[in-house]
C-alpha cells in the first residue's frame, strides 16, 4: 500500500438551486440544497484512499460542527487525520455555491481555518512525510504552508506533486524543487505567459517549465487528456476517455488523486497518467466532488 501525504484545503460545499441568480439585495426562494465534503486537499485525498492509497492529511480545520463534520467523512475514507488542527478563531473553510437552472453557478469560497496552515502545522506532520512514498499538495492554503511542504519533502528526498490550483504566485526556487507539476490550461497558461489551448502551446509551456527546473510536466487538457513532458522523450498527448460528462467539476482533483497513487506505486508516467486520466474521467459521470470520486475496482472495471 503506498502512502501519500496531502497537505492542503478542507472546504464544506455547501450547494442551493435556484430558478435564477439573485440580484445584489434580492432574496430567492431555492430549490433543494445539498451539502458535501470539498476544497482541492480533501478531494484529492478522497481520490488517492479510493484508488487504494493510505493517506495522510493534513489541514485545517474551525473548532465548530463543520470541522467535526470533516474528521468523520475522512475517517469513513479510511483517511489518517492525525495532523488535522482545529484553529480556536477561524471557522471550517467553506463555499456558498447557487447553481441555476442552466448548470451556471456562482460560487463563494471562504478558505477559513484552512488557509491559516502553518509552517509549523506543517512540520509537526514530519513523521508521516518521512514514512511516506509521495507528497501532494495544491495552492489552496496559504504560501508559508505550501512552501513549508515542499523544503521538508526535499529535506526528506520525498518526491512531490503539486497540482498548482487555484494559480497563486510561487516563487522559482521553490517551484524548482517539485517533482511532479500538473496545472491545467488555464494554470499553465499563468505559470507560463504562454496562451495554452492546444497540443502545441501545451508543449511550449511545458517545456518552458521543464527548464524552470521542474523534472516532470503534465499539463491536463479536460476532455483531450493530459500533455506530458519529462525530457527523457518527446513530450506527448496522452489520450482522455470518452464518457458521458455530467459534471466536470472535481475532475483535475480526481486526476491529482489517482496519479500520485499510481505513481508512487511505481508506474511509469504514462501508465499513470493514462490511469489518472479514467480516474477523472469516472469522477465526470457522477455530480459533486469527493462523492464523484470512482473506487479502484470501478477504475479497474472501466479500463478491462
Ligand atoms: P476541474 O477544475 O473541472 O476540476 P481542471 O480544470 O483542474 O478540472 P481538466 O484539465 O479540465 O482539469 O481535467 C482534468 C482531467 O480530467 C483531464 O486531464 C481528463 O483526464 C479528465 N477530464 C476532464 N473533463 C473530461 C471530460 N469531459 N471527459 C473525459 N475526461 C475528462
Amino acid at each position: 500500500m503506498v502512502k501519500i501525504v496531502v497537505v492542503g484545503s478542507y472546504i464544506v460545499d455547501l450547494m442551493s438551486r435556484t430558478p435564477h441568480m439573485p440580484k445584489p439585495g434580492e432574496t430567492v426562494l431555492g430549490g433543494p440544497f445539498q451539502m458535501g465534503p470539498g476544497g482541492k486537499g480533501g478531494n484529492q485525498a478522497v481520490a488517492a484512499a479510493r484508488q487504494g492509497a493510505q493517506v495522510t492529511m493534513v489541514t485545517k480545520v474551525g473548532n465548530d460542527l463543520f470541522g467535526e463534520d470533516a474528521i468523520r467523512n475522512f475517517k469513513q475514507e479510511s483517511i489518517q487525520t492525525t495532523y488535522i488542527t482545529k484553529d480556536e478563531k477561524e471557522a471550517t473553510g467553506a463555499a456558498l455555491i447557487a447553481v441555476d437552472q442552466h448548470s451556471e453557478n456562482m460560487i463563494v469560497v471562504s478558505l477559513g481555518a484552512c488557509g491559516k496552515l502553518t509552517k509549523e502545522d506543517v512540520q509537526q506532520a514530519s513523521e508521516a512525510f518521512r514514512e511516506a512514498d509521495m507528497i501532494l499538495v495544491q495552492l489552496e492554503t496559504s504560501i508559508e504552508a505550501i512552501q513549508a511542504t515542499i523544503e521538508l519533502a526535499n529535506e526528506l528526498t520525498k518526491p512531490v506533486v503539486l497540482n498548482p490550483a487555484p494559480y497563486q504566485k510561487v516563487d522559482a526556487a521553490t517551484l524548482s524543487k517539485v517533482t511532479f507539476i500538473t496545472p491545467n490550461e488555464t494554470e499553465a497558461s499563468l505559470l507560463t505567459g504562454i496562451s495554452v489551448h492546444d497540443e502545441k502551446t501545451a508543449q511550449a509551456a511545458a517545456i518552458k517549465l521543464y527548464n524552470a527546473g521542474i523534472s516532470n510536466v503534465i499539463i491536463t487538457l479536460g476532455k483531450k487528456g493530459c500533455y506530458v513532458y519529462d525530457g527523457n522523450n518527446q513530450g506527448r498527448l496522452i489520450e482522455g476517455f470518452a464518457i458521458d460528462a455530467v459534471d466536470s467539476t472535481g475532475a483535475g482533483d480526481a486526476f491529482n488523486g489517482g496519479f500520485s497513487t499510481f505513481i508512487a506505486s511505481g508506474m511509469s508516467i504514462d501508465e499513470a497518467v493514462r490511469k489518472a486520466n479514467a480516474v477523472a474521467a469516472l469522477s465526470v459521470t457522477k455530480v459533486g466532488t469527493s462523492v464523484a470520486m470512482p473506487t479502484n475496482e470501478e477504475v479497474e472495471t472501466f479500463l478491462e
